[in-house]
């Protein structure tokens, strides 16, 4: 009887290898042209409704696939790979992450753990970052991004912090309420995770902020003491390294000495600011890092590796595994074979299968160097600080934060009009700013202002990217202003 073999591998092999140095020929023209191209560019309506069509039963070809790609896909992105793009807080990427994402998905290896070449690699990885974070010898595991970073450390917090074995009874009434502390600047994965794990939202307690937008430490004590006497139970106190509104880092010491004081678990979410705590330079600002029991980092943002990359660390690698380790039969360590050493990064995290993001972080810190990355956060710091000071010495420019990382909240302003006028007028330059393709910062609003926010993780950002924004501000800024005085 003849058998039919149906395989995915190329029926032609040197065809396909053609089409595939061509895509990445075509991809390396494409991140050396960036700074030529505009930093967006709002996608034509044809192309919008090009998106709908029917289930593709019948293949077309790698090669008339990839044209679609080109097309209609990779120039209407939101433009995050350029020099002036300064929005929410994303990473770039680099060449060097891209070619590690290819051969990692090359050798397709499955991360649940597998003592093989693959975990070892992810071992070595973990163990860089956690000596980097302050934190040696840390349990960790590579994950998806900070929320899943900081989620994962505030579910060993509860596991530890319960007093009831909690995996087994879940949260079923009966006890003492479990609470945790963050400030109101706190990102919003702290109020997902409490959902998610049952706490509810209310039991994350959301401490004002001083002046330069960090934890009030008065306020934070109180308030644990309060929720003490009225018979619930503190697990969790989460501080921020760099906030997503100003980059303010709250005061970790006095964060970690709070925890300490009142024995609870002490959780830093450090999504980009903790990268800059290998730098001499950066470290006063985050002193107190190396305190803390656990701590979420990015490597996708101001580690510019390709999403997603983020790096979760538990000190006590006990109650790491403890809090989330799976046992099944079909998962059993053997003696010897490939189950020989289990799958311990599956008993660290929610996936089991995973994939190999180590590989990305480990061919990017060999072939740059940490000082490398390291340097080139402290020259976004600089960058930021430049911004800064052309605004602050500004007239028509007004600084409407402290700047003490990265991020620069400003505003364009004209004498005599009030805020809810400059809001509009502030939002209507950040769109225009976007739409033309000059720059892309965000928005935000503090204390009822509207701010134009530049937050700069950005590799390829050089300081006339910095003057552009200021200029495009002045030039829309100026032009709206006339626009309404001569209404
Ligand atoms: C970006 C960010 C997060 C969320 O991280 P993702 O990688 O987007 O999942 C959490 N906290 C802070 C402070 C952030 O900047």
């Amino acid at each position: 009887m003849e058998h039919e073999d149906l395989t995915l591998d190329p029926a032609d092999w040197q065809l396909f290898s053609s089409t595939a140095t061509r895509m990445l020929t075509d991809t390396v023209a494409y991140l050396e042209a960036l700074r030529e191209q505009p930093a967006w560019r709002a996608m034509p309506d044809d192309v919008r409704q090009s998106f709908t069509a029917p289930v593709p039963w019948d293949g077309a070809g790698l090669d008339r696939a990839y044209q679609e790609f080109l097309h209609r896909v990779r120039p209407y992105t939101n433009g995050n790979l350029h020099p002036r793009f300064f929005g929410w807080v994303m990473g770039n990427g680099t060449p060097v992450g891209m070619m590690a994402d290819m051969l990692a998905s090359g050798i397709n290896a499955h991360m649940a753990g597998f003592n093989q070449a693959p975990a070892l690699v992810e071992d070595e990885v973990l163990r860089w970052m956690a000596e980097l974070m302050g934190m040696p010898g840390a349990s960790g595991l590579l994950v998806s991004g900070g929320m899943m970073a900081n989620t994962l450390g505030l579910t060993v917090a509860r596991h530890v912090g319960a007093g009831f074995d909690i995996r087994a009874e879940g949260l079923q009434g009966g006890r003492p309420p479990l609470v945790f502390y963050g400030s109101t600047e706190t990102h919003g994965w702290a109020t997902r995770a409490a959902e998610l794990l049952g706490l509810g939202r209310r039991s994350f307690r959301q401490v004002p902020v001083d002046e330069g937008y960090r934890i009030d430490l008065r306020a934070l004590a109180a308030a644990i003491r309060a929720d003490r006497d009225a018979g619930m139970r503190p697990f969790c106190v989460v501080a921020t390294a760099g906030t997503t509104n100003t980059g303010s880092t709250d005061d970790l010491n006095g964060v970690a000495d709070i925890c300490q004081r009142e024995g609870i678990w002490f959780h830093i979410d450090g999504a980009f600011g903790a990268m800059a705590y290998p730098s001499a330079r950066l470290r006063p600002a985050l002193a107190g890092m190396e305190r803390a029991d656990s701590l979420g980092v990015d490597l996708h943002k101001w580690g510019w590796l390709p999403f997603e990359c983020a790096c979760v660390l538990v000190r006590d690698a006990d109650a790491h595994a403890a809090a989330l380790s799976i046992q099944a039969a079909y998962l059993n360590e053997t003696e010897r074979g490939v189950m020989a050493g289990g799958i311990p990064f599956a008993d660290r995290g929610l996936e089991l299968t995973r994939s190999f993001k180590a590989l990305k972080v480990w061919l990017s810190f060999q072939a740059h160097g940490v000082a490398a990355i390291i340097r080139i956060i402290e020259q976004n710091v600089e960058q930021a600080r430049y911004l800064a000071e052309r605004i602050a010495t500004h007239a028509e420019l007004e600084l409407l934060a402290p700047v003490p990382l990265n991020v620069v909240c400003f505003r364009y302003r004209v004498e005599g009009i009030p805020d809810r006028e400059l809001n509009a007028l502030n939002e209507e330059i950040l769109l225009r700013m976007q739409e033309a393709g000059e720059a892309v910062p965000s928005g935000t609003v503090l204390g009822g202002r509207y701010s134009i926010r530049v937050c700069i993780v950005n590799h390829r950002t050089r300081y006339s990217d910095v003057d552009a924004v200021v200029e495009a501000a002045l030039r829309h800024g100026r032009a709206l202003a006339g626009a309404a005085a001569g209404r």
